[in-house]
C-alpha cells in the first residue's frame, strides 16, 4: 500500500496548517470561554477561511468549487482541528452538503443553492434530522413502525409545501443561510417510507431558529432549534422523489453519507494530535521527584498509549478516505468512527491526567480537549447505536 501524499494533498494540508496554527489558535480557548452560546461564533475566521477555501473544498470543479479529494479533505479536517475541533467542524459541516448536492440534487436545485453557496463567504449550511423525542430513534427505530422517529410534518398544497414542527442540536442553526430539513410525508408508515428532504432557505416564511444549545464542548460551533410554523416551501426545493428522503441521505453512493463517519475520525485525529503536542511539551519540563516527568516510566507508559492509539488512527482514517476515493466500499467507516469515539476519549483523559489538576479548570486548554470529546458519545447517533454496525459486519460475513 502506497501511503505517500501527492503534491496537492500536501498542498492542502499545509494550508491548512498555516491557517490553524496563525488564526485559528490564537482565538480558540477565547472564543470558547465566551458565555453565551450565541456569541461563541466569529464570523471573521469563518471569512478568512472561506477565502483560502476551506467552506467549499468539497464541491466538484465542474460546479466551481476546489474538488479535493477525500484524502485531502480528511488530512484538511485533522489540521483545523488540531486547533480547535469546533471551528474546523464549522468548515467542514458545509463539505457535508455540498456533496449532498453535488451527488442528488437536479441541475436547477445545484445553479440556485451552489452559485450562492460559493459566491458568499458567509453562506453555511446544515441539516436537521433530530428531534427532541427523536435522536437515537430514527436510527435504530423499530422497523416500519410509524410513531417512532421524527414528527416534522409537510402537507402539499398546491407548488407549496407547509411544514409544522420542530428540530433541535441541528448544526449551524442561528448562522445557517440554508437547512436540509426530513420531514414526514406519510405519518402512516416508518420513517423510511414516509419521509421527503427539502432544501429550506433560513428566510422561508414561517421559518425560524429557538433556543442556541449551550453545550459543554465544542462551544465555537453553533446548535439551535429550527421552529417550522406554517413554513412555506416550494415544491422546487424538494431533494428527490416524495417519500424517498430517508433513502436518498444515506444510498447517496459518491460520499455524502459515509463522509460523516469519515469527518468525525479525521476531526478526532486533530483532537488527539493536540493532546499529544500538549502533554509531550508539559512532561518534558515539569519536574517531580527531582527529575522531568518524561522521566518516571508510568508516565512514559501513558504517552506510550496516547501517540499508539492516536497513530492507529491515523493509520484508519487515512485509509478510509484512501478507500473512499478508491470507490471501495467497506464497513470501515462506522468502525473508524466507533474507533475514533473510544480514542478521543482515552487520548484527552490521559492527557488531563498528565498534566495535573490545574488543567482540570474550565479556562484550562487540555480541560477543553475533555469537554470537545465528551461530544463524540452522541454525534450521528450515540456510541451504543453506532454498534449496529455490528450487524453489518455479521451480515456481510453470512
Ligand atoms: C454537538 C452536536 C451536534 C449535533 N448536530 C446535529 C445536526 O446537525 N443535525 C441533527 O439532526 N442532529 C444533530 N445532533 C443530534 C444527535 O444526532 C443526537 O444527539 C443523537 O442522534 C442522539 O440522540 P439523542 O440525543 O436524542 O439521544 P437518545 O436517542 O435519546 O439516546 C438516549 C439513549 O437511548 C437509547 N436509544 C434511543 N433510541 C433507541 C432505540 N430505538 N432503541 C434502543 N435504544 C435507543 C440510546 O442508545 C441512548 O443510550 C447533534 C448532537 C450534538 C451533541
Amino acid at each position: 500500500m502506497d501511503f505517500s501524499l501527492t503534491e496537492e494533498q500536501r498542498a492542502w494540508q499545509m494550508k491548512a496548517r498555516k491557517f490553524a496554527d496563525e488564526e485559528i489558535r490564537p482565538i480558540s480557548l477565547k472564543r470558547e470561554q465566551i458565555e453565551d452560546p450565541k456569541l461563541t461564533w466569529d464570523w471573521e475566521i469563518i471569512k478568512k477561511g472561506s477565502k483560502l477555501g476551506f467552506r467549499t473544498l468539497a464541491v466538484p470543479k465542474e460546479w466551481g468549487g476546489h474538488g479535493a479529494d477525500f484524502v485531502s479533505q480528511g488530512l484538511v479536517m485533522a489540521e483545523l482541528s488540531r486547533a480547535d475541533c469546533a471551528i474546523g467542524k464549522a468548515f467542514s459541516q458545509n463539505w457535508k452538503w455540498s456533496h449532498l448536492i453535488s451527488s442528488v440534487c437536479s441541475d436547477d436545485q445545484k445553479k440556485r443553492f451552489l452559485t450562492k453557496f460559493l459566491e458568499d463567504d458567509t453562506f453555511v449550511m446544515g441539516k436537521g434530522i433530530t428531534e427532541p423525542n427523536a435522536g437515537g430513534d430514527n436510527r435504530l427505530p423499530p422497523p416500519d413502525f410509524p410513531k417512532s422517529g421524527f414528527r416534522l410534518h409537510a402537507e402539499r398544497k398546491g407548488d407549496e409545501w407547509i411544514l409544522n414542527g420542530e428540530k433541535c442540536f441541528i448544526a449551524n442553526g442561528g448562522v445557517g443561510k440554508l437547512f436540509f430539513l426530513d420531514a414526514r410525508t406519510d405519518p402512516n408508515v416508518g420513517i423510511k417510507s414516509g419521509t421527503t428532504m427539502f432544501m429550506v432557505p433560513a428566510d422561508t416564511p414561517g421559518f425560524r431558529f429557538g433556543k442556541q444549545f449551550n453545550k459543554s464542548g465544542w462551544r465555537f460551533y453553533m446548535n439551535a432549534e429550527l421552529i417550522f410554523e406554517n413554513a412555506r416551501v416550494p415544491d422546487a426545493n424538494r431533494v428527490g422523489e416524495v417519500n424517498g428522503g430517508v433513502k436518498k441521505g444515506t444510498d447517496d453512493t459518491t460520499g455524502g453519507d459515509l463522509f460523516g463517519d469519515l469527518e468525525l475520525a479525521a476531526h478526532a485525529l486533530g483532537v488527539c494530535d493536540n493532546a499529544c503536542d500538549m502533554a509531550m511539551k508539559h512532561v518534558k519540563t515539569a519536574m517531580k521527584g527531582g527529575k522531568t516527568l518524561t522521566n518516571q516510566q508510568w508516565v512514559q507508559l501513558k504517552l506510550n498509549r496516547m501517540f499508539m492509539l492516536t497513530e492507529a488512527l491515523r493509520s484508519f482514517v487515512m485509509r478510509i478516505a484512501w478507500e473512499h476515493d478508491a470507490k471501495v466500499h467497506s464497513q470501515n467507516p462506522g468502525l473508524a468512527m466507533n474507533f475514533s469515539c473510544d480514542t478521543i476519549q482515552d487520548v484527552t483523559r490521559l492527557g488531563v491526567e498528565l498534566m495535573g489538576g490545574a488543567n482540570g479548570r474550565m479556562s484550562a486548554a487540555a480541560d477543553k480537549l475533555a469537554r470537545d470529546a465528551v461530544i463524540w458519545t452522541h454525534l450521528g447517533g450515540d456510541s451504543v447505536l453506532r454498534m449496529r454496525y455490528a450487524r453489518r459486519i455479521i451480515a456481510a460475513h453470512k
